[in-house]
């Protein structure tokens, strides 16, 4: 699997912009090109994705996590320009989406082959599982539902190797024992606190990284 964030607070490349909110392209083998959420600022998006030499047309499933604008303000740039994309939105928060194929996620479901939603945890907010060669890899919006939560319904699908994604105001620690990746992305208050206590996990993230897993 590629992992390529597109929207993010910070970069970790030169070059492209940054906007409040998170935005994350995967690649597998077997499985359509997925978006997953689209920051708050569709230009910068499609900006950042054609920096990165993605072409939006592509993308076969978008995935946003939660209803917050920091996730789904891109997606109407995304949809003017791809309209065959299936999406999958959670269920009791995300209302009036245009699309060819549009799923209300409440419970968890596989999306693709080897991808899989937690479902709509805490009534808020979905995550997605992905299996790797390395584990089981959890990539988060926000977290608002809570990132012990969202580790307890990723780790159904095999042991989870890391995280990415925002981690909002995240601080139980512990719960991050054991894994291999932690790159805590967009709203993460607590990022210095994780390099210290995870030098060999922790990867910066930013628009522009790309990790192959
Ligand atoms: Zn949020
Ligand atoms: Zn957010």
């Amino acid at each position: 699997m590629k992992i390529t964030i597109v929207y993010d607070n910070c970069t970790a490349k030169a070059g492209l912009r940054t906007g409040w909110g998170f935005a994350a392209f995967l690649q597998t083998e077997n499985a359509a090109p997925l978006l997953f959420d689209t920051g708050a600022d569709g230009a910068a998006l499609l900006y950042n994705m054609r920096k990165l030499g993605i072409d939006p047309g592509r993308i076969g499933i978008i995935v946003i996590s939660h209803a917050h604008g920091d996730h789904t303000g891109g997606l109407p740039s995304i949809l003017e320009i791809n309209k065959d994309a299936e999406i999958y939105v959670p269920a009791s928060t995300i209302v009036g989406i245009r699309g060819k194929k549009v799923t209300l996620v409440s419970k968890p479901l596989q999306i693709s082959e080897g991808i899989f939603s937690t479902g709509e945890l805490k009534g808020i907010e979905q995550s997605l599982a992905v299996r790797t060669d390395k584990g089981v890899v959890v990539v988060a919006g926000c977290s608002h539902s809570g990132v012990g939560a969202i580790l307890d319904a990723a780790s159904c699908h095999g042991k989870v190797y890391g995280i990415i994604g925002g981690l909002h105001g995240f601080r139980d620690f512990d719960r991050l024992d054991g894994l291999s990746l932690i790159c805590p992305c967009h709203c993460t208050q607590h990022k210095s606190e994780l390099r210290s206590l995870f030098p060999e996990q922790y990867v910066a993230c930013g628009a522009g990284l790309e990790l192959e897993l």
